[in-house]
């Protein structure tokens, strides 16, 4: 039966329908009507599911529930079904038009679509505040990206076309255009959601180069373990001018140390796959599993990746953003030299009473210090013992085989964070451009967000920290746009409004880092406190946070974790090592070895290093400042743009195509508060003018209306215009200084406008 119709032709038969009680008393339910089964297992993620009538008998309803599953129920039971709205049998391409808005509704909607290879639907249409587009990971290739599908969505309408990522992209750029405003695309998701795809897809010229700060995780095989944020500028005429990348917390610590199954850096796999014998020979490299560096994980190949072919790629692309063959062999220089310090090993020992350590002379050892270009001596000085100065004197103490991994792997995290930002700079000194003068005021831009998402792990460290902070900020952006904003809007302007509720994540933003003591303030004092250590910092963070609701304290005092409940859900850290990872400071004997380096590139990538002198270099910003300052540049670069917002979802665990999981779905779109948005948004007025623009943009719709500044009563002539062109009866609403339309009213407008 068609539902639709019936519910159109019938709405009294319907509201029957609706009704559960109803369901057996008038036997209403018949074989291919659709229903929500409510499973009561009770699972704090688990929605009722949608299922098909099959069979009515004998007072019993047999239905097949959506995983393929049958059920019969029986009138006792009659509270676990109720019948579905029509919009939820076939689905609907943007949520706001669900008639069973609730979550069962969206994850269905999700369900239909993703098995039609639907993966993007959109939420909330065409609105001020910026679109929201749900993507969920296919893992297949979809034939959705072609040439002639860009042409079909080049300058259309959200709701014109199909949801697509290419509306997105097409509607920032049109917007730009169109209200001379900057725009951003906030792309977000857990890891494997999609959110480096989306990217791509928008931007595919800078893929290939993102080798050296991406990774095979667990969760995904193209992990991205750093944030980054791409600005392209336009030209007044519109076309790309440039573009300018900026980098977040890049995951130093993979290159010394990586989880079961997960691998280092591409890069390394691939230059070992990709490189000449002649150039492998010259460096003195083997191949993967050569390098503890590279097997701790005990996984050096990735499937479906093809690393020699990525080196091809990784090279050419190098070659289109201008780095140089000595360049290039300058990185691939310390690349090796890292592989090769990677595999020193060292042998315990005992000066004075003191534990100390040697580390033996060996090839890799020798390779080393020739790809550095620093004296083989002063190598081994630099990794075994550490030059303190007292009272003016200075004292080498030996370090213990533990201090001498720990100074080394330090070393090593040092040149390739160093490397990554440098690589980073010499892009942007290729594909950016200043404005002239003149051209600052006409040159817009888009930019877009793909961060690392929010991550719980087994055991979650002080990265896991700054990257939940990072999402916590996000969030709080996503939450202040879509209801705070919004909301307060309709207050403003007298809007007939009935509040909507929502989950604010202030608190928990304002404990990591907004009130006076919050967590990474304590957290950086102690790191400068030159006592402090990773107790006496958890001690503080417990005395000061107890008491507040979104913080955990350790069970007891030898536990070492402390939890936080995030948006998102809690999650405990791990306190040991956070000290040492926020100082992030390399020890002055380092520095004085690159000092001494014949290697120019090395010298030019620790420049600023060198230049800090020890006593700066001590009090040298820590790493999580470094990272809130640049949020909250961030921040503040985004608050000033038109935001879309693509929210990635990913359907399973297994990385497999037509796999969805309803749990897992259900948690993302939980936590990112998808529900509290759809309803915001169907009851919303995305699209306002103020009267002046309303009046200039649509007077053309009525003969004889003269321009706004030639007005008396500007209120009086928008509502006239509105009332003649919409209807007087249509659900929009003049303001104080606006006038407040729905999607389908600015579509009709516009239309109007065109034939006029
Ligand atoms: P992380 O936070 O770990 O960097 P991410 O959200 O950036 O994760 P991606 O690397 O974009 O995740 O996606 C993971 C994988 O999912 C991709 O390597 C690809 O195989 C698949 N995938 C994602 N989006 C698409 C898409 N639109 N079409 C086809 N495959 C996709
Ligand atoms: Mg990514």
């Amino acid at each position: 039966r068609d539902y639709v119709e019936l519910y159109e032709k019938d709405q009294a038969k319907w509201a029957l329908l609706r009704n559960v009680n109803t369901v057996f008393k008038h036997n209403t339910l018949l074989p291919g009507d659709y229903v929500w089964l409510d499973l009561k297992t009770g699972h704090e993620f688990e929605v009722p599911i949608g299922a098909v009538v099959k069979l009515c008998d004998s007072g019993q309803i047999q239905v097949l529930d959506d995983e393929g599953n049958e059920h019969w129920i029986s009138p006792q039971n009659a509270n676990n079904i109720k019948p579905m709205h029509p919009t939820s049998i076939h689905g609907v391409e943007d949520m706001i038009r669900l008639g069973d808005l609730n979550e069962a509704g969206i994850l269905r909607n999700l369900l239909i679509r993703y098995r039609e290879h639907l993966i993007y639907t959109n939420c909330g249409g065409r609105t001020y505040t910026g679109s929201i587009l749900v993507a969920v990971n296919p893992y297949q290739l979809l034939p959705i990206y072609t040439a002639d599908q860009i042409r079909l969505y080049t300058n259309k309408k959200i709701g014109e076309m199909p949801p697509h990522i290419f509306a997105i992209a097409d509607n920032c750029y049109f917007n730009m255009q169109r209200n001379n405003k900057d725009q951003c695309c906030i792309i977000s998701g857990e890891s494997g959601a999609g959110k480096t795809e989306s990217t791509k897809l928008i931007l595919q010229f800078l893929a290939a180069i993102s080798a050296f700060g991406n990774a095979k995780t667990i969760r995904n095989d193209n992990s991205s373990r750093f944030g980054k944020y791409i600005d392209i500028h336009f030209n007044k005429r519109g076309a790309i001018e440039g573009a300018k990348i900026e980098q977040y917390l890049l995951e130093k610590s993979r290159v010394c140390r990586q989880a079961r199954d997960e691998r280092n850096y591409h890069i390394f796999y691939c230059m070992l796959k990709g490189m000449t014998v002649d150039q492998k020979k010259k460096l003195g490299l083997g191949k993967a599993t050569d390098y503890t560096y590279l097997t701790i994980g005990h996984c050096t190949v990735c499937d479906g990746r093809d690393d020699q072919k990525e080196y091809s790629n990784i090279r050419s692309a190098m070659k289109v953003l201008m780095f140089t063959d000595k360049e290039n062999w300058e990185i691939s220089k310390l690349l090796a030299a890292i592989l090769h310090m990677g595999n020193l090993s060292y042998e315990a020992r005992t000066y004075d009473n003191l534990d100390a350590c040697e580390v033996h002379r060996c090839p890799d050892l020798t390779t080393a210090a020739v790809l550095l270009e620093v004296d083989l001596k002063d190598l081994m000085n630099c990794l075994t013992s550490r030059t303190i100065i007292t009272r003016g004197e200075t004292v080498s103490t030996p370090l213990s085989v533990e201090q001498a991994l720990d100074v080394r792997d330090a070393f090593v995290k040092g040149i390739y964070g160093r490397l990554f930002v440098w690589i980073v700079e010499k892009i942007n000194a290729a594909i950016y451009k200043p404005p002239s003068l003149e051209l600052k005021a006409v040159r817009r831009s888009i930019g877009l967000l793909d961060i690392f998402g929010f991550e719980n792990f087994t055991i979650n460290s002080f990265e896991q920290l700054c990257i939940n902070f990072a999402n916590e900020n996000l969030q709080q952006f996503f939450v202040r746009h879509v209801f705070k904003l919004e909301q307060e809007e309709y207050n403003l302007e007298n809007i007939n409004w009935q509040h909507i509720e929502f989950t604010d994540n202030q608190d928990a933003l304002d404990m990591i880092a907004i009130k006076p003591m919050n967590i990474i303030s304590l957290i950086d004092e102690e790191s400068k406190f030159p006592k402090g250590t990773d107790t006496t910092m958890l001690n503080k963070l417990n005395s000061q946070h107890k008491l507040n609701t979104n913080y955990i304290p350790p069970k007891n005092t030898y536990e070492t974790q402390f939890g936080i409940q995030h948006f998102a859900g809690i999650v405990y850290y791990e306190t040991r090592g956070f000290l040492e990872k926020n100082r992030d400071t390399l020890h002055g004997d380092i520095i004085q070895l690159v000092h001494s380096s014949k290697n120019k590139f090395i010298k030019q990538i620790f420049q600023a290093d060198v230049a800090m002198g020890a006593e700066t270099r001590k009090r040298s910003p820590t790493l999580s400042s470094q990272f809130k300052r640049s949020l909250e540049l961030l921040m503040r670069t985004l608050s000033v743009c038109q935001p879309f917002f693509v929210r990635c979802i990913k359907p399973n665990e297994y990385k497999k195509p037509m796999l969805f999981d309803r749990e897992l779905c259900v948690r993302q779109l939980r936590y990112s508060g998808m529900m509290e948005t759809i309803r915001i948004r169907r009851a919303g007025y995305p699209i306002r003018y103020t009267f002046v623009e309303f009046v200039d943009r649509y007077r053309v719709l009525m003969p004889g209306v003269k321009p706004a500044y030639k007005q008396g009563d500007l209120r009086g002539t928008c509502q006239r215009i509105a009332e003649a062109v919409l209807g007087r009866d249509d659900d929009w609403q003049m303001g104080k200084t606006k006038i407040f339309l729905k999607d389908h009213h600015d579509m009709l407008l516009e239309i109007e406008r065109d034939k006029a």
